[in-house]
């Protein structure tokens, strides 16, 4: 059972910046996202696009504010629970909640802040009739540990910028990588396109196009799909891992049905206070919560995220009282032993 103050479902810019702001009130993060890496859709849909629209940065990409809110955080040492999508919510008698993930991953915690934003981002599945048999046995749809295919075989399918990039990647790890795309044209980037094509007259990337993997084999394991080129007899290739990444689409998914007020496919929250839901104990915050005059922007979410922590800590330490200081003021003392010192000159002139 993992324990801490404030369980954050959700790893976008939102769930990271709340690991900042509880940090400050002396809360501790555990964050749950069912991706494999934070940064919600900064990182899974746009990580080399420029975001103009946040305070302080005229222009930074969508990659680097990901980064950035990671390095903020680091000192107040939030868990991740990477990878697994938040399942249940089960009330204690205590008032604490226990949030188990897919995987069987159980979180304990006061509070918890859901700041899953669209949703969670579920991957689009191939049709391909026995599947489901052989997830998790040679079938994977996002690759969240790289060193797991060093001297495998691998067959990727898709022909977006994730499948033409772990291609590239896998081709120094894997024994071999064949990447097989059902168009002749991808939709990646040029440069990743042509470094594919580059590693393919080396000999290092076996692409097959257009072509789809129609049907897979093994005794409870991957051992060999069937790959059908268009126009040609199907070809059947040995294989310990077959990696479809057709992209993913975000869904509210299990959240739905935890008996939270839902409005226009978002989460209800009380935002003339501090975007708790019709459940005390459980916020929503970032773009999966729902009031009038929402805005779906990443500077909506910290403000929110802030707010919403004054109100976790007052669940957390009943009775006790608050007083907000400046970061310039107070300095900020991190959980891993850093201090960042407040300027001399504005302390004096404060006191
Ligand atoms: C192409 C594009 C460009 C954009 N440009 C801008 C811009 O210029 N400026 C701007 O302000 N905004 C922009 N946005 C919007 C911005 O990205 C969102 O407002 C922001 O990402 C919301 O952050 P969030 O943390 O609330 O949610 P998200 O970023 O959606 O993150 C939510 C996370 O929760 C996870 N999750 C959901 N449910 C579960 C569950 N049950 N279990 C585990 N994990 C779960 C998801 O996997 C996801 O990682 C843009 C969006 C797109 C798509």
């Amino acid at each position: 059972m993992i324990k801490t103050d404030i369980i954050i479902i959700g790893a976008g810019p939102t769930g990271l910046f709340t690991v900042f702001e509880a940090g400050l009130l002396k809360l501790k993060c555990h964050l749950i996202d069912a991706l494999p890496q934070p940064g919600g859709q900064c990182s899974e849909l746009y990580p080399k696009k420029p975001i103009y629209d946040i305070p302080g940065f005229p222009e930074i990409l969508a990659g680097d504010l990901t980064k950035n809110l990671l390095e903020q955080g680091k000192q107040f040492e939030p868990g991740f629970t990477l990878g697994e999508r938040a399942e249940t919510i089960e009330k204690q008698e205590d008032g604490s909640f226990i949030v188990t993930t897919n995987k069987g991953t159980k979180h304990q915690a006061p509070v918890v802040a859901i700041a899953s934003g669209l949703g969670s981002f579920e991957p689009r599945k191939p049709q391909i009739e026995n599947l489901l048999d052989y997830e998790d046995k040679g079938v994977e749809y996002m690759i969240k540990e790289p060193e797991m295919y060093r001297n495998k075989n691998v067959v990727i399918a898709g022909g977006g910028d994730s499948a033409l990039d772990w291609s590239i990647y896998l081709s120094d790890v894997a024994k071999s990588v064949t990447l097989v795309h059902r168009r002749n044209e991808f939709r990646g980037h040029l440069d990743s396109v042509e470094k594919v094509q580059e590693l393919k007259n080396e000999g290092k990337i076996n692409l097959i196009t257009p072509a789809e993997v129609t049907n897979i084999f093994g005794n409870g394991k991957v051992e060999a799909i069937e790959i059908t080129k268009s126009g040609e007899a199907p070809a059947i290739v040995e294989t310990d891992h077959f990696i479809p990444l057709f992209g993913l689409s975000p869904k509210l998914g299990p959240i739905a049905n935890w008996g939270l007020e839902i409005e226009k496919n978002a989460i209800k929250v009380n935002n003339a206070l501090d975007y708790q839901t019709n459940i005390p104990g459980i916020f929503a915050i970032g773009d999966g919560n729902y009031y009038p005059g929402k805005l779906k922007l990443i500077l909506c979410g910290f403000h929110e995220a802030t707010i919403m922590c004054q109100a976790a800590y007052k669940i957390i330490n009943p009775g006790k009282k608050f007083v907000l200081k400046y970061t310039t003021v107070s300095g900020i003392d991190g959980f891993d032993g850093t201090r960042k010192e407040a300027p001399k000159a504005v302390v004096q002139a404060i006191n």
